[in-house]
This record gives structure tokens, C-alpha cells and sequence, in this order.
């Protein structure tokens, strides 16, 4: 079989990146991995870099959406060096042990005064982008100068959105992921890869 390949994006190029890199096993469940630790350090490399040359000197609130975020906010916050004040919301669809989108919750209580801040948003990963584009529609009414986004994955052929994200490091296949802040029933964020469920392994998690 031919071995599965995603995109890079890159200011609108797309370069191929290798997406198949063996197994691993991890507890009773075996993972497939999709980009190694050093393909995701890369990524995110290449996305901070992008968004210094955008901003510049410019002073920036970065806002990590909870939980799946925060591996990727830890990481971007130290690659960029202009002003930068780093805060965080709170926006579930997925619930316990289930891969299906259910109903949005945001939670903004912890969010700073936004009124004529530029503004980054920062996900895991962008799938339909209804988690996205709801929280940036209700982020917009707090009076920011400006706001952009930015993921670390953009799944492939799933978008029901109209806007995309500003900043995106990786496409990848239609396959429930997981590692780098990605989880299963808040289990194996702390995976510095992103591997892929088994479908298998996804329906023993649900009786477990
Ligand atoms: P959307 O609203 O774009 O369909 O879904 C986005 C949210 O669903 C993400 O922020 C993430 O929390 C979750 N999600 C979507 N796809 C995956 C996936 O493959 N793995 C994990 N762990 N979460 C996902
Ligand atoms: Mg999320």
C-alpha cells in the first residue's frame, strides 16, 4: 500500500510531508503515527515564524482554546518575541469517550478585556470549524482591533465553513487523532506525535 502523505501548508504553497511513520504502542491501545515529534516541532517553527512576520512588533493577546491547545500555546508562546499577553477559553463539543461533534459549550470567563487588542486564537486541530468560527463570531463582539487563527491540523475534505484558519501547519486524512495536546477521553495529550486511533481501539475505549 502506498504510504499516506499530508500537506504542508505553506503561504498558500502546499509541499507533501511523508504521513506514515509505523506504530506505537501506548497502554493496551496501538496508535498509528501520523507526523513525529520532529514533523509537529516544525510545523509549529514554521506557523510562529509566519505570524512574526505578520504581527512585527506589534503587542498581541494570544488565546489557547481549552483543553486540546495548550501543548501547541506552551510551544508557540516562547518562538514569538513580540508583546505578547497570553490568556485562554474554554470550548468543548466532543464528551467523554465519543469521536462524534456534540453540542458547543464556550466558556470566556477567563478571558482578559479584549477591547482594541489584536488578536490570535489558537487550536488543535480544525475539523467541520463550527468549534472555530462560533467562538471567534462571539470573540468579535468583545471590540478586538483584530483577530486571526491559527491550528495546528486542518482535516481534509471536512470543512462545513466558509472562513478558514489564517495559520495552519499541517492537512491531514480524515482519522481521529490524537498526541500533542489531541485527546481520547481526555487521555494521551501528552503524546509528542500525532497518531491515529484505530476505529478498533476507539470502540474498546467506549465500553472501558
Ligand atoms: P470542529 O468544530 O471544527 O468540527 O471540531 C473542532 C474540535 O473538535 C477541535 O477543537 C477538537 O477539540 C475536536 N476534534 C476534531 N477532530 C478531532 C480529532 O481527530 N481528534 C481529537 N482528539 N479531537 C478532535
Ligand atoms: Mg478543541
Amino acid at each position: 500500500m502506498k504510504p499516506a502523505e499530508g500537506k504542508v501548508l505553506r503561504r498558500g504553497r502546499v509541499l507533501r510531508t511523508k504521513l506514515s511513520h509505523g506504530t506505537h504502542r501506548q497502554g493496551a491501545a496501538t496508535l498509528k503515527i501520523l507526523l513525529t515529534e520532529a514533523q509537529v516541532q516544525e510545523g509549529v517553527r514554521r506557523m510562529a515564524a509566519e505570524i512574526s512576520a505578520f504581527y512585527g512588533d506589534r503587542p498581541l493577546t494570544i488565546v489557547g482554546v481549552l483543553t486540546g491547545s495548550v501543548v501547541l500555546l506552551a510551544d508557540i508562546i516562547r518562538l514569538l518575541g513580540m508583546p505578547l499577553r497570553v490568556s485562554v477559553v474554554q470550548a468543548r463539543s466532543y464528551r467523554g469517550a465519543s469521536t462524534v461533534r456534540g453540542e458547543l459549550m464556550i466558556n470566556s470567563d477567563l478571558l482578559p478585556d479584549l477591547t482594541g487588542c489584536d488578536v490570535l486564537v489558537v487550536d488543535d486541530i480544525f475539523d467541520t470549524g463550527h468549534t472555530l468560527f462560533e467562538l471567534l463570531n462571539k470573540m468579535q463582539n468583545l471590540g478586538p482591533r483584530s483577530i486571526r487563527s491559527a491550528v495546528l491540523l486542518r482535516k481534509r475534505g471536512r470543512q462545513e465553513m466558509t472562513r478558514e484558519p489564517d495559520y495552519c501547519a499541517f492537512e491531514i486524512p480524515d482519522e481521529f487523532v490524537v498526541g500533542y495536546g489531541l485527546d481520547y477521553n481526555d487521555h494521551y495529550r501528552n503524546l509528542p506525535y500525532i497518531g491515529a486511533l484505530e476505529a478498533a481501539e476507539i470502540e474498546a475505549g467506549k465500553n472501558s
